[in-house]
This record gives C-alpha cells, structure tokens and sequence, in this order.
C-alpha cells in the first residue's frame, strides 16, 4: 500500500459532494496516510472525519480553506492544523460563512432580474444542502433546474464574470485573516498559487506578503498542475523562504483527474509543511 498524503479536501460541509466518513473511506482505499480535511469556510465536518479517520488508521489533520482577498482578488488560504478553541478564528468563519449565505441570495435575485430565470428558487435550492454554501451549490441547482447541461456549463453560462448572475463579492483582507488564521492553526498555506490571474510579478509580491504576514507554504504540488507550473511555484517558495505543501483539492469522486493522494513528490530543497503536522 502506497503511503501518500493529502493536505486539500472537501467534503459535503461545503462544496465536496462526500460526507467526511466517505471521503475517509475513499482516503483509506487509496493508501492515504496522512489527510486533511479543508471545507471552504467551516470546520463543522472535521469532529466526523477525525474520528473515521482514527477508525481508518489514518492521521487526521483538521484544516479548513479560508475565503479573503488581495489587491481584490479572491485568495484562498488554507489552514492546517486548527485550534477548535480560537474564538478570533471562530468569528472570522462565522462572518465568511454569512458573506456565503448573503451571496447566495444576491445571485439568485440577479438570475431572477437579470436572466430572467427561477433565480430565486435556485438560490434556495443551493442553500437547503446545509453546510457552507458556494458557487458550486448554485451551479448544481443550475443543473438540477435545467438551466445548465453541467456545473461548468452553469459557472460559463450564469456565474462567471459577465454572466447575469455574477455578484462581486467581498472577502476579508487577506492582510487581516491570514494573521488571525495563522495563530489558529500550525500553518498557513497559500492555495492553487497557479490558479490565479495575477502576472509574475504581482504573484511574485503576493508570496511575499503572504510570508510576511505569517504564512508557512504554498501548494507546490497539486493535482492539476503542470511541470511549468510545478516549477515556477517552487522557485517562489524557495524566492520567499516559504514551504511546500501538497493537496489534491477533491471534491468528487466523479472528477478522475483529482484522485486523494496523487501529485507529483515536493522537489529538492521545499522543505515539507507536513513536518509541523507531526503530532496534529
Ligand atoms: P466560490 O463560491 O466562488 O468560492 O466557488 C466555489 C467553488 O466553485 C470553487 O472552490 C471551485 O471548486 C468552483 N468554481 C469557482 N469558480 C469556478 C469557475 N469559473 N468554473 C468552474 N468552477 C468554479
Ligand atoms: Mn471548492
Ligand atoms: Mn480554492
Ligand atoms: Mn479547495
């Protein structure tokens, strides 16, 4: 059994579409070793997960991936290692969680008056899962509604800047959250640097401040991300003094290109944030 680790997932406490128990079991199945659970926004399935995860033989690392912003840029953080004490971080959660639920509703009145379509029964929809909801949710009530083929199509066709349904959103200042986030828990890890739209430069600065404000890593290591990728993103945590961690970033088993565990090993020289997780 191949020992792997793997420091991004969701569950059905946000986006994922896996209870924690399942997404355990699906973990153990593939020789996970080491596995944190990071829902955007909430800790609520983390208390399920530690405890399939210490039925499964696995060490549970209670993380979560934090919505803020940069230079008005949505940026996410993930947390690894949380203290379920932290009543500073427990209210910065709370107030992204209701950001959540209020954006929610402001798409579906934009579907409503700007595309015309059953806006805000979607919205309602998209909220009666429970959990944390996201765009995600609204997507996939999209799909269930009959207003999109797919959550991609959805996000193309209704969310996405441009589109009837897309609301501008404010997150916490990343300048703000990361420190509060960062007492709360053994590391700080900036998520899917490669995802952003940001020219090297201004990627270049994000790391630093994201160093500076008392992040541990960056995600060197993801699946779906290319060689290219893998190596500029590693040259900016070795550039910044930074770690390296490594996630999947699984929401659905029906994704085959995601799989728990499997991305490339951290190059020489990253050293491992897994390492403060030792006792977790
Ligand atoms: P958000 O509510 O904006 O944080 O988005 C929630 C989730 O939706 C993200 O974590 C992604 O999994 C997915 N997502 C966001 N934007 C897009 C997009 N443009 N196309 C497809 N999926 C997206
Ligand atoms: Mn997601
Ligand atoms: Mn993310
Ligand atoms: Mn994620």
């Amino acid at each position: 059994m191949p020992d792997l680790l793997d420091l991004h997932t969701h569950s059905h406490h946000s986006d994922g579409v896996l209870s924690p128990a399942d997404l355990v079991a699906r973990a153990a199945a593939r020789g996970v070793s080491l596995l944190a659970l990071t829902d955007h926004d909430t800790v609520t399935g983390c208390d399920a997960a530690r405890v399939a995860c210490a039925a499964a033989g696995i060490r549970f690392v209670a993380g979560i991936e934090m919505s803020t912003q940069w230079r008005g840029q949505a940026i996410h953080v993930v947390g690894l290692g949380i203290d379920p004490a932290s009543a500073a971080l427990a209210a910065q959660i709370d107030d992204v969680a209701n950001r959540r639920r209020e954006r929610v509703l402001a798409i579906g009145e934009r579907l409503a008056t700007r595309g015309r379509i059953a806006g805000r029964e979607v919205a309602a929809a998209a909220l009666e899962a429970g959990g944390v909801p996201t765009r995600m949710h609204l997507a996939r009530a999209l799909v269930d509604f009959g207003f999109a083929d797919d959550a991609q199509h959805a996000f193309d066709k209704w969310l996405n800047r441009d589109r009837p349904g897309h609301v501008p959103v404010v997150w916490p200042e990343l300048a703000d959250a990361l420190p509060r986030l960062a007492r709360a828990c053994r590391a700080a890890v900036l998520a899917h640097p490669h995802r952003y739209r940001l020219s090297g430069g201004a990627l270049r600065q994000l790391a630093a401040d994201f160093a500076a404000a008392g992040g541990a890593a960056l995600e060197v290591s993801m699946a779906g991300m290319s060689p290219g990728d893998h190596d500029r993103i590693a040259s900016l945590a070795r550039r910044c003094g930074l770690e390296g961690s490594v996630g999947s970033d699984f929401h659905d088993p029906a994704v085959p290109w995601n799989p728990l565990g499997r991305f490339a090993k951290l190059p020489c020289g990253i050293v491992p944030v897994a390492e403060r997780l030792a006792d977790a």
